[in-house]
C-alpha cells in the first residue's frame, strides 16, 4: 500500500548490519533548510534501543579484534574506495539536511575521507615498542589493544566529516562502534554504515542510533561501552565528560569555540580580508573553526574593516545546491532566529553594525532559514556578541593597540579551539605561536584544521579530556597499552625472590 504523502520518510537505525526501527515511539522532524520544509522524521532512541546496539557490537567485537590488522586495513581500503565513489552523493545529503553549499560539503566529505586513508595504515600505527635486556635476560615490549565497544556522539555541522574523525580509527584499531549522529542531520551516517558493510565490514562492528539526551544518557550509563568520543557545544561536552568519566569510561569531548584572527598592520590586508571572509561566513559560520572575532591591531583596523565590508557585500546567499551561491541557509528556523537575536543584541549593546545581514532576501527562498552576513566593528570583550559562541554568519571586530594586547585578549577567552595571525613578520608570528594558549594555530592560515595524520583538538573550554581526535592521538584513545615483561627461565639468571624486582 502506498504511504500517505503527509507522512515523512522515517530514518532507520542501523544495528547488526541492517536497518531496524526504534521501539521508542518518539520522533523529531528533519528539515531541508533551503526550503524550510520537513523531509523526514528521525526516531529518538530509548535505553532498549541502545542496549540492542551494544549487544550487537559486543557480539561482533571478539572476531573483529582478532582479525589481523592487515585484514582490517583491507576492509578500510575498500571503504575508502566506496566513499570516494560516493563523495558527491554524500555531499548532496549534507547539503540537503544541513544547508551548506555543495562545494563546501564536497570539501568537508573529502576531509573526512582523508581520515579513512590514515586509518588504512593501521598495521603500522599499532606497532609497539620493544627493549631487549631491560634487566639481565629480561625483555619488555608494548602492545596496543582495542578498548572494546566505543561510542561517538556528533554535532549537526559536519554530518560526514566529524563521524569520520571517529569510527574509522576506532574500527581500524579493532573496536566495535556505536555512532549517534545529530538528530538534525541523521541520514549521512546511515549511508556510510551501508557503504562500510558493502566494503566487507562484519555486521555489528558499526551501528548507528539516533536521538536526544535520553539516547545519550543510555550510552553514557551503559556498562558495555568502554569509551565515548563527543563533538558538540561546550556545556554538553562538559556534561558528557563528567558523566562518562563517572561511569568509568574514557572520554574525549570536544566543545564549542570563539576563534580569533589577529591582524597586524604589516599584513597583506587584501589577502587577510579574503581569508577572513571565507573563514567567517563559509558554511554560514556554522563551523567550530570559523573565525568569529577579528582582533585588528593599530593601523590595520580602518582599512581592514573597509575591505571586509566590501567583500561581505559580494557574498551570494541562496540554496546550497545552486551554482554561484557562496552561503546557504542556517540549519533550522530556531537557530536562524537565535543568530538574528544576537545581531539585535549587538546593536542594543552599542557595537557598530557595519553590515546588517538581517534584511537579506533570497529570490524564491521565502521559506528557507536564511540570514545574510553581518559585520560588527568596535566590539568590546564585555559584549554578549563577543562572549557567546554565535555559530552563524556574524563577524565581530575588536580593536587593540599592540600584539601583546592581542595575545592577552585571545588568552583571556574561555574557548581555545583555533586561532590565526596575519602578518609578514616571522618574529611576531613566532611569538604568537609560542605564547598563545590555543590548540590549533594558523600563521596566515585562517582555518588551521589539521590534516588527518595530525590530531584535531582545542584547549580549555573547547576540549574536555586529554587526547585529540584522529591522527596518532586517536589511535591512543581507542587502544589500551599493555606492557609485557619477559624472562625465560632456562637462562642463567636467578629469580627475584621476595624483594622488589630491580631486574638489573
Ligand atoms: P550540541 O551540543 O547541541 O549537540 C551535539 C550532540 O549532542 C548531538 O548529537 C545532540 O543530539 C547531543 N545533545 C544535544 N543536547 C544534549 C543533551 N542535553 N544531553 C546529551 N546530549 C545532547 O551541538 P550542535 O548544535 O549539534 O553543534 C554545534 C556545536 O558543536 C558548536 O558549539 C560547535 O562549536 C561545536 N563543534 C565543535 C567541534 C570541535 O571540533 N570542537 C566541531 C564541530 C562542532
Amino acid at each position: 500500500m502506498n504511504k500517505p504523502v503527509d507522512v515523512p520518510v522515517t530514518v532507520p537505525l542501523w544495528i547488526g548490519g541492517r536497518q531496524v526501527a526504534s521501539t521508542s515511539g518518539r520522533f523529531a522532524e528533519v528539515t531541508n533548510p533551503a526550503l524550510g520544509a520537513v523531509t523526514k522524521r528521525v526516531p529518538f532512541c530509548n535505553a532498549a534501543d541502545i542496549d540492542a546496539a551494544v549487544k550487537a557490537a559486543q557480539a561482533a567485537f571478539p572476531a573483529w579484534r582478532d582479525a589481523p590488522a592487515l585484514r582490517r586495513a583491507r576492509v578500510m581500503q575498500r571503504f575508502l574506495q566506496l566513499l570516494q565513489d560516493n563523495q558527491k552523493a554524500l555531499a548532496r545529503i549534507v547539503t540537503e539536511e544541513h544547508g551548506k553549499t555543495l562545494p563546501d560539503a564536497m570539501g568537508s566529505v573529502q576531509r573526512g575521507i582523508e581520515v579513512v586513508e590514515f586509518a588504512c595504515g593501521i598495521p603500522h600505527l599499532l606497532k609497539g615498542e620493544h627493549s631487549e635486556n631491560v634487566g639481565t635476560g629480561v625483555d619488555s615490549h608494548t602492545v596496543r589493544q582495542p578498548v572494546g565497544v566505543c561510542a561517538g556522539i556528533t554535532p549537526f555541522n559536519f554530518p560526514v566529516m566529524v563521524p569520520l574523525w571517529m569510527f574509522p580509527v576506532a574500527i581500524a584499531c579493532g573496536n566495535a562502534f556505536i555512532l549517534k549522529p545529530s538528530e538534525k542531520v541523521p541520514s549521512a551516517s546511515l549511508r556510510m554504515a551501508e557503504l562500510f558493510k558493502e566494503a566487507g565490514l562484519p555486521d555489528g562492528v558499526l551501528n548507528v542510533v539516533h536521538g536526544d539526551k535520553e539516547a545519550v544518557d543510555a550510552i553514557l550509563n551503559h556498562p558495555g561501552i568502554g569509551a565515548v568520543s563527543f563533538v558538540g557545544s561546550t556545556p554538553i561536552a562538559k556534561y558528557i565528560y563528567e558523566t562518562g568519566a563517572k561511569s568509568g569510561k574514557r572520554v574525549q569531548a570536544l566543545g564549542g569555540a570563539k576563534n580569533h584572527a589577529v591582524v597586524l598592520p604589516d599584513a597583506d590586508l587584501e589577502f587577510a580580508a579574503d581569508a577572513l571572509i571565507g573563514a567567517a561566513y563559509g558554511s554560514a559560520g556554522e563551523r567550530c573553526m570559523a573565525i568569529s572575532a577579528v582582533v585588528a591591531v593599530g593601523a590595520a583596523a580602518d582599512p581592514l574593516v573597509g575591505l571586509l565590508k566590501k567583500k561581505a557585500d559580494a557574498i551570494q546567499v541562496g540554496p546550497g545546491d545552486r551554482d554561484g551561491v557562496d552561503m546557504g541557509p542556517l540549519v533550522t528556523r530556531a537557530h536562524r532566529d537565535k543568530v538574528k537575536g544576537y545581531v539585535d543584541k549587538g546593536v542594543s549593546d552599542g557595537a557598530k553594525l557595519v553590515r546588517d545581514g538581517r534584511a537579506e532576501k533570497v529570490a524564491g527562498g521565502e521559506g528557507g532559514f536564511y540570514l545574510g552576513a553581518s559585520l560588527f566593528d568596535r566590539v568590546t570583550p564585555q559584549m554578549t556578541i563577543y562572549r557567546d559562541e554565535i555559530f552563524g554568519p556574524v563577524l565581530v571586530v575588536l580593536r587593540v593597540d599592540s600584539l601583546e594586547e592581542a595575545i592577552a585578549l585571545v588568552n583571556a577567552n574561555p574557548y581555545a579551539n583555533g586561532t590565526a595571525i596575519f602578518t609578514e613578520s616571522g618574529g611576531a608570528a613566532r611569538r604568537f605561536e609560542n605564547e598563545i594558549q590555543v590548540g590549533m594555530v594558523g600563521i596566515n592560515v585562517p582555518i588551521p584544521v589539521p590534516v588527518a595524520f595530525y590530531s584535531f583538538g582545542g584547549w580549555k573550554g573547547s576540549l574536555f579530556g586529554d587526547l585529540h581526535v584522529h591522527g596518532v592521538e586517536g589511535v591512543k584513545f581507542y587502544t589500551r597499552t599493555k606492557v609485557v615483561t619477559t624472562r625465560w627461565p632456562h637462562q642463567d639468571t636467578p629469580a627475584p625472590g621476595l624483594n622488589m624486582p630491580t631486574l638489573g
